[in-house]
């Protein structure tokens, strides 16, 4: 089934939610009656969940940390259908044969390939003045000699449907929405130029979807509706897009000037599958995952560096221990999910009909700061026995139930599959998030290799249970 990319942006527009102070838990705490056998075999894996730990924490954890550093400092960003996302694909399957896991295999797949040449901006009236503008991805390029136009700065979309369509024919609608939480923000970048070209706007330029700015503008996907021109949109500074308000409601006209170049095109690229082979039911499937690929500013470190690292570290630290569970633990290390999941859709229609042999699925993509826990999807008991093999980890052991953990396996939790995103600190995420400040600078050492620790051992204990994790 192909997921249309509409679906997807409201999905990744909506998931994020869950990164915001606003959690949303729906699951009661009290309520939970498994067999006393069950819980009696979960609490029976202390010993290997804190052994698996321990080693991480004392003794691999920090060579899995130079190997990221030095896959981030090596190949920085890698936005999809590059030939360096390609080369640090190759890096991985190389690394991971290296620590001793032969079993990598790898799934091409066609992937957009958008490339930002240049891009510039400034303000004419009412003073001239230099503005930092970020392309969104898939943006259309403006004509060579650029746009000048009269720009009017809008807040919502409720305010752009009763805006007269001659107030805004043939100017730059600046959307200056401030962040609530990423999901109800980010509409204005992946739906805004659409939206403003209805309305007869010749580019939108769009408050960065962050809570944080030093003069720092963030990218992102965005989607032009059918039978709408296309129209180029861009983010700006958050302090760019205040002045531009100040300026406006203090009667001044104002007029910019863009130029925005770009050029698309499709590539061939590769979902990468790392597989500890299970010792009893090796069809039977855990994945643990992220995204390889990135925007293209910054180093992608942080999205989805860490999340791609801790997952491709699970089978193969759990093969240097020799620990073999039950169930096959696989790494999924996803290519094009920031065009919008391209990497994950391909995955789930090639494996259309063993959707049933994965019996739970993570993701971390959305930070590697400071465990918590895990946002949960799936049935009642599939929670109640996660929140059982959660209580050995704590004070890793929250347990939230958003119904949209990630974003790369939201697809698959929508076929009914169980899964969990890895909750943490992260309320500086969209700080950083899609821009130049996405680097090895916001990461530590402790944190990724507690978070590498608490992915292993969970993703073991899951993987070697007697029972599979129910749907219903
Ligand atoms: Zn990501």
């Amino acid at each position: 089934m192909e997921i249309p990319l509409k679906i997807i942006i409201l999905f990744t527009s909506v998931i994020r939610v869950i990164n915001t102070s606003v959690v949303i838990n729906r699951f009661d705490d009290d309520d939970c009656e498994l067999d006393a056998e069950l819980v009696e075999e979960i609490a029976s894996y202390e010993n290997v969940t804190k052994r698996i730990m321990e080693e991480i924490r004392s003794n691999f954890g920090e060579v899995m940390y130079n190997e990221y550093t030095r896959f981030i400092d090596t190949f920085g960003a890698r936005p999809s259908g590059t030939e360096v996302l390609e080369r640090s694909i190759d890096h991985m399957i190389n690394l991971t044969k290296h620590h001793g896991l032969n079993d990598v295999t790898t799934e091409e797949l066609q992937v957009p390939h958008w490339v930002r040449v240049h891009e510039s901006a400034s303000m004419l009236q009412p003073h001239v003045k230099n503005i930092a503008i970020l392309g969104f991805g898939s943006s259309v390029s403006t004509p060579p000699e650029g746009i000048t136009a009269e720009a009017i700065v809008i807040n919502s979309f409720d305010e752009l449907d009763k805006t007269d369509k001659k107030t805004i024919e043939g100017k730059i609608v600046v959307f200056d929405a401030h962040y609530v939480t990423y999901g109800d923000t980010v509409v204005y970048r992946s739906q805004g130029a659409s939206k403003a070209a209805k309305k007869g706007a010749i580019a939108t330029l769009v408050r960065s979807i962050t809570p944080f700015s030093i003069y720092s503008p963030h990218t992102g996907g965005q989607y032009y509706e059918k039978n709408v021109p296309k129209i180029p949109t861009a983010a700006i500074t958050l302090e760019d897009a205040d002045l531009m308000r100040r300026l406006q409601n203090a009667g001044d006209k104002i007029v910019l000037h863009i130029k925005m170049l770009s050029t698309s095109d499709t590539k061939t690229s590769r979902n990468t599958l790392v597989d500890l082979k299970g010792s009893v039911h090796p069809e039977k499937l855990v994945i643990v995952s992220g995204h390889i690929d990135s925007w293209d500013v910054g180093q992608g470190a942080m999205d989805d560096g860490g999340g791609m690292m801790i997952s491709w570290f699970t089978p193969v630290i759990l093969n240097i221990l020799k620990l073999k569970p039950k169930r096959t633990v696989r790494a999924i290390l996803w290519t094009a999910e920031e065009p919008g999941l391209i990497g994950a859709q391909a995955y789930l229609k090639k494996h259309m009909n063993d959707l049933d042999n994965i019996n739970f699925i993570m993701e971390s993509d959305e930070g590697t700061f400071k465990p918590l826990g895990l946002d949960v999807a799936g049935s009642k008991k599939a929670r109640c026995i996660v929140k059982e093999v959660l209580k050995q980890f704590a004070p890793i052991n929250k347990l939230t139930n958003s119904g949209y953990p990630g974003s790369d396996i939201v697809i698959f939790v929508h076929q009914g599959i169980p899964g969990a995103s890895l909750l943490n600190e992260n309320e500086r995420y969209f700080w950083y998030h899609h821009s130049e400040g996405d680097t090895m600078n916001v990461q530590t050492m402790k944190d990724v290799v507690d978070c590498a620790a608490f992915w292993a051992a969970f993703s073991y204990v899951i993987a070697d249970l007697s029972v599979d994790i129910p749907r219903q």
